[in-house]
C-alpha cells in the first residue's frame, strides 16, 4: 500500500489536479474529482486492486524535482499574429494559436482549454482542425479539467499539448514514461496561479438571475483594446498618466441575447479574487515550481507586459524558447517575431512565489457558505488591511 499512501497523501496535502496520476494507473483505479475547495484532486476508487507499480508517483510533477532547463536553447521574443482578427481574440498576441494552427497543419492535434457552459467549466480537449481550435483561444482563468483529454492520447500520433506548467511538467514525465515524447510539443504559460472554482460557480449563480444561463465566457476580450481606457485613468485623463496593465483584465459573458461586460478597473468580483492571489490552489504558492524561468515545456507564452511595449493597445505575446524543437516551431509559424532578451520578455512577470494569506482557510469557508461574493471580498479587504496594520505595527 506505500504508493497508494503515497499518491493519497500528497492528493489530501498538496497537489496540481494534473490528472496524470490518473492517465498512467494500469489499473484505472485513481478518478480526478473537484474537492471542496474548488480544486482538482485525485481520488483512488479502489485501494485494494492497487498493484504497486508506482507509475502514478513517477509521474507526479509535485513529488518529483522539476526538469533543468537548458541555457543554451533559452531565448526570448516578442511576437504577435499576422492576423489582426486572431490578435483581437487572443488574450496577447495570438502567438498560442498560431503555434498551435501551425502545428495542426502539420498533422498533430492539439489539446488545448475550452469553456464548457453545460458544466461551466474550463476543460482541456482535443482540436484536430482549425474550426476546433478557435474554442481553445485565450486564458480561461480557472483551473482546467484534463483528465478525458489527456487520457485520449495515442501512441504514435502527434499531439501539441499547451497548459499550465504544472500540468505540463507532469505531461512532461508522462510521455517520456510512454515513450511518446518525440512526437509531442509542449507549450505552457507564465502562471501565477489557478484560483478556485468556488469563486468562479459564485460569480455564475449570482450573475444568471440577472442576464440568463451564460452560453459564453471570454476573460480576456479586447473590444476596447489591450489596455484600454484604464490606461488613460479612470477619470479618462490621457495626458501623462502612465500605461496601466490591469484593465486589459476585462469580462464578456453571453446568454442567448444578451452580452455583459465588467471590467476589473470597474470593480469586476472575480478579477477582484484572482489578481488579488489569495484563493489559488495550496499548490500554486510557496509548492510552485514553475515560477519565472522554471519550465518543462518546449516554449512558454504569455503577456508582454512591461515598458517596452506598453503602448502596444493589440496586444503582444512574450515568448520564451526552452528547446531546439521549441526554436524550430516558433520559426515556422504566422507570426511577427523580434528577438528580445529574457529581461524584456519577464519584466512583468512574477520572478519568485507568493505567499499564502494567514486567511486562505477562512476565505475557502465562507465562499462555501451563501454569503454574497461582495460581501466575502469585504472581508478579505479587512483582513488584508489588518494584516498590513500588525506588520506595521510589529515593525515599529
Ligand atoms: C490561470 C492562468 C494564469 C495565467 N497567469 C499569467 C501570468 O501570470 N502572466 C502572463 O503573462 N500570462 C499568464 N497567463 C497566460 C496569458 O493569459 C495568455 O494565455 C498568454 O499571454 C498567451 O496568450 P496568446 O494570445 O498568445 O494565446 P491564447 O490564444 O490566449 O492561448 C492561450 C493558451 O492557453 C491555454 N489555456 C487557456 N486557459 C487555460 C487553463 N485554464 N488551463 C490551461 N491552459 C489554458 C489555451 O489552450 C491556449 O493554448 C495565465 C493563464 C492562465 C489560464
Amino acid at each position: 500500500m506505500e504508493n497508494n499512501k503515497s499518491i493519497k497523501k500528497l492528493a489530501n496535502t498538496y497537489c496540481y489536479g494534473c490528472s496524470l496520476c490518473s492517465c498512467i494507473c494500469p489499473k484505472h483505479i485513481i478518478n480526478l474529482k473537484l474537492n471542496r475547495n474548488g480544486f482538482y484532486q485525485p481520488v483512488i476508487i479502489d485501494e485494494k486492486a492497487c498493484i504497486q507499480c508506482g507509475l502514478c508517483l513517477k509521474v507526479c510533477s509535485y513529488y518529483n524535482e522539476a526538469p533543468k532547463v537548458s541555457v543554451d536553447a533559452l531565448q526570448g521574443f516578442a511576437t504577435w499574429s499576422k492576423e489582426d482578427a486572431v490578435r483581437r481574440k487572443a488574450s496577447s498576441g495570438g502567438t498560442g494559436f498560431e503555434i498551435a494552427r501551425s502545428l495542426l497543419n502539420r498533422g498533430y492535434k492539439v489539446l488545448a482549454v475550452r469553456y464548457n457552459t453545460e458544466k461551466q467549466e474550463a476543460e482541456h480537449y482535443v482540436a484536430n482542425s482549425e474550426t476546433e481550435l478557435i474554442a481553445g483561444m485565450g486564458s480561461k482563468y480557472i483551473q482546467s479539467n484534463t483528465e478525458d483529454a489527456f487520457l485520449s492520447m495515442k501512441k504514435g500520433e502527434k499531439y501539441l499539448v499547451t497548459g499550465t506548467p504544472c500540468q505540463i511538467a507532469s505531461m512532461w514525465r508522462y510521455i517520456r514514461q510512454k515513450r511518446m515524447e518525440e512526437n509531442v510539443v509542449l507549450m505552457d504559460f507564465f502562471c501565477h496561479g489557478v484560483p478556485s472554482k468556488l469563486v468562479w460557480d459564485k460569480y455564475i449563480v449570482e450573475l444568471e438571475p440577472r442576464i440568463g444561463k451564460v452560453v459564453y465566457a471570454s476573460w480576456r476580450n479586447k473590444q476596447t483594446g489591450w489596455h484600454d481606457s484604464w490606461s488613460m485613468g479612470l477619470d479618462g485623463d490621457k495626458a501623462g498618466t502612465p500605461v496601466n496593465w490591469h484593465d486589459s483584465y476585462n469580462m464578456l459573458i453571453r446568454e442567448k441575447k444578451t452580452s455583459y461586460t465588467s471590467r476589473r478597473s470597474e470593480g469586476d468580483l472575480f478579477y477582484k479574487f484572482f489578481l488579488s492571489d489569495v484563493c489559488f490552489n495550496k499548490a500554486c504558492y510557496k509548492d510552485c515550481k514553475f515560477k519565472y524561468l522554471q519550465s518543462a515545456a518546449d516554449i512558454r507564452i504569455g503577456d508582454l507586459w512591461g515598458s517596452k511595449y506598453a503602448d502596444d493597445e493589440k496586444g503582444v505575446t512574450g515568448v520564451l524558447t526552452f528547446t531546439d524543437k521549441g526554436k524550430c516551431i516558433l520559426s515556422d509559424c504566422n507570426i511577427e517575431k523580434i528577438p528580445e532578451s529574457v529581461e524584456v520578455v519577464t519584466e512583468g512577470q512574477l520572478k519568485g512565489n507568493l505567499s499564502r494569506p494567514y486567511f486562505y482557510y477562512f476565505l475557502l469557508a465562507l465562499l462555501r457558505t451563501p454569503l454574497p461574493l461582495r460581501y466575502i471580498y469585504r472581508f478579505v479587504q479587512m483582513l488584508r488591511i489588518g494584516s498590513i496594520l500588525k506588520y506595521k505595527l510589529h515593525l515599529k
